[in-house]
C-alpha cells in the first residue's frame, strides 16, 4: 500500500511577509509526518506529529500563537477522525492545553467523542496530560491584533463577520494514509480573531472541520467556520471522492462552499487511492504534501 500525507496552515489573506514562515512550518510538519509513515508508523501517529509541530509553531493559529477571543484569552478547538474505525475525538474551547490534538487523539478511543471547556481541561489533566499556563499560548503579534480588533469593534455585535474577514487565521490540519491502508484526518485551531467567549467554529466538528473514511478519503478544512458548518464541508468533500479524484473533489467542495453559502475557506483532501488535492477560494492557503509516487515534496501558498 502506498503512503501519503498533506497538511495545511490555514486559508486567508496571508500577509506577504509571513508567506515563507507559513510554508516552512507546513513543510517541516509534513516531512515529520511523512517520516513516521515511511518508518511503518500509523496515519494517526503521522498526523498527530505534524499537527503538534504546527501547534508549537507560533506562526499558526493553533496552540501557541493563536488568536485571542474577546476576553483576550486563547480558546482552542481540535478534532481527529480515524477512517478505519470511524472513531472521532474532539475538544472545544479549551484554555490550558498547548497541544489539544493529543487529547483529541486520546478521546478517539475513549467512551466519549467530544469534551468542551474547563471539563475538557480537567479530563486531560486526569488522563496525564500537562496543563499549561494560558499565558504561554499568547504571543505579542496576537495581542496587537486583538487591540486593533477591539478598537475597530464599537459594540460586541454583528461586526464579528467584518473582523473575521480582516483577520489572518492559520488553522492547521493534516491527512495521512499509512501502509496498512488507513486514512486519518485532524484539525487544530485557535478559531477566529476576537471571537465571542465560548464561540466554536467548524474545526472540532466531524464532517465540518475534518472527516475520514477509508472507503472515501480524508479531509481537513479551514476558513469561515460559520459557513463551513452549514454545508458540512469535510463530509461533502469526502463524498465527492466516491466519484472524483482528490484535486477535483477539493475543487467541487470549495465551489459548493462559495456557491451555496458564500463562504470563504480552503481544504486538503487525500482520497482512498492515495491521491492528494487541495483548493481554496481565499487568496492563500499554505500547504505541503508528499506521496510515495512523487520524487519531491510540494510546498506552496497560492
Ligand atoms: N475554521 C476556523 C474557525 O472558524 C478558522 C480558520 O480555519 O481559520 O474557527
Amino acid at each position: 500500500m502506498t503512503i501519503a500525507i498533506i497538511v495545511h496552515g490555514g486559508a486567508w489573506d496571508i500577509p506577504a511577509e509571513d508567506h515563507q514562515a507559513h510554508m516552512d512550518g507546513c513543510r517541516a510538519a509534513m516531512m515529520a509526518g511523512y517520516d513516521v509513515l515511511r518508518n511503518g508508523g500509523t496515519a494517526l501517529d503521522a498526523i498527530e506529529r505534524a499537527i503538534v509541530m504546527m501547534e508549537d509553531d507560533p506562526i499558526f493559529d493553533a496552540g501557541i500563537g493563536s488568536h485571542l477571543n474577546r476576553a483576550g484569552v486563547v480558546q482552542l478547538d481540535a478534532g481527529v477522525m480515524d477512517g478505519s474505525t470511524l472513531q472521532v475525538g474532539a475538544l472545544a474551547a479549551v484554555e490550558r492545553l498547548q497541544n489539544p490534538i493529543r487529547v483529541a487523539r486520546h478521546l478517539l478511543t475513549s467512551a466519549h467523542n467530544m469534551m468542551v471547556g474547563p471539563g475538557a481541561d480537567a479530563y486531560a489533566a486526569a488522563h496525564g496530560f500537562e496543563l499549561c499556563d494560558p499565558k504561554k499560548l499568547v504571543v505579542e503579534r496576537e495581542v496587537e491584533r486583538w487591540k486593533l480588533a477591539k478598537k475597530e469593534t464599537p459594540t460586541a455585535g454583528d461586526e464579528f463577520g467584518e473582523i473575521v474577514r480582516g483577520a489572518k487565521p492559520g488553522t492547521v490540519g493534516a491527512v495521512a494514509l499509512d501502509r496498512m491502508g488507513n486514512i486519518v484526518a485532524g484539525t487544530s485551531t485557535g478559531g477566529t480573531l476576537y471571537k465571542p467567549v465560548g464561540r466554536v467554529g467548524d474545526s472540532p466538528l466531524p464532517g465540518c472541520g475534518y472527516f475520514a473514511d477509508n472507503a472515501l478519503g480524508g479531509v481537513s478544512t479551514t476558513g469561515h467556520g460559520e459557513s463551513i458548518i452549514r454545508i458540512q464541508l469535510a463530509r461533502v468533500a469526502a463524498d465527492f471522492c466516491s466519484r472524483l479524484y482528490a484535486p477535483a473533489a477539493a475543487q467541487a467542495a470549495i465551489s459548493m462552499l462559495g456557491d451555496r453559502v458564500g463562504g470563504l475557506g480552503g481544504l486538503i483532501v487525500l482520497d482512498h487511492a492515495g491521491r492528494v488535492g487541495f483548493a481554496h477560494n481565499t487568496p492563500h492557503m499554505a500547504h505541503a504534501y508528499l506521496t510515495e509516487a512523487m520524487n519531491a515534496p510540494v510546498v506552496g501558498i497560492e
